[in-house]
């Protein structure tokens, strides 16, 4: 008999944390990654640009930001740039602008660690126009923060 609802398919045996972490391709990422403290460098004074095309091949389909040197480059199904680009400069961090999901080359992995997440921060406004809800809210607080009246 159809419409009946799942049986045996109760999902509540393991409660999400609050903030679950948002998952890529079913590919929860690592928090942790030896190459960030060598790969990471601040977001240049003028922004990021989600729409600027590969620095190689002109390709804006699909590209990433290197977070260590600011260039962007296409992933393995345009051109494979940004795998060129780290193959020749050894940059291991890269910001994807189709989703904004950090990969590490040398870790073969997606990575969510707070040191990239005003790289995260500056590709979400620049794609969307507006800061994303929750990092709004961090930045308020900071502003707030530094802001001192005087
Ligand atoms: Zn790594
Ligand atoms: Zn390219
Ligand atoms: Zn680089």
């Amino acid at each position: 008999m159809e419409g009946g609802g799942p049986s045996g398919s109760h999902a509540g045996d393991q409660p999400l944390p609050a903030s679950a972490p948002i998952r890529f391709y079913g590919v929860v990422p690592r928090t942790v990654c030896d190459h960030l403290t060598d790969n990471v460098q601040p977001i240049p004074p003028a922004g990021l640009c989600a729409s600027d095309p590969c620095g190689s091949c002109g390709d804006t389909r699909e590209n990433w930001l290197c977070l260590k040197c600011y260039q962007v480059h296409c992933s393995r199904h345009v051109n494979g740039d940004a795998q060129r680009h780290r193959d020749r400069e050894g940059h291991e961090l890269v910001l994807s602008y189709a989703d904004l999901s950090v990969w590490c080359f040398a870790c073969d992995s997606y990575i969510n660690n707070p040191i990239t997440h005003s790289a995260k921060q500056a590709a979400y406004l620049s794609k969307f126009g507006e800061m994303s809800p929750e990092e709004a809210v961090s930045a308020a607080v900071s502003a707030t923060d530094a802001d001192v009246e005087r």
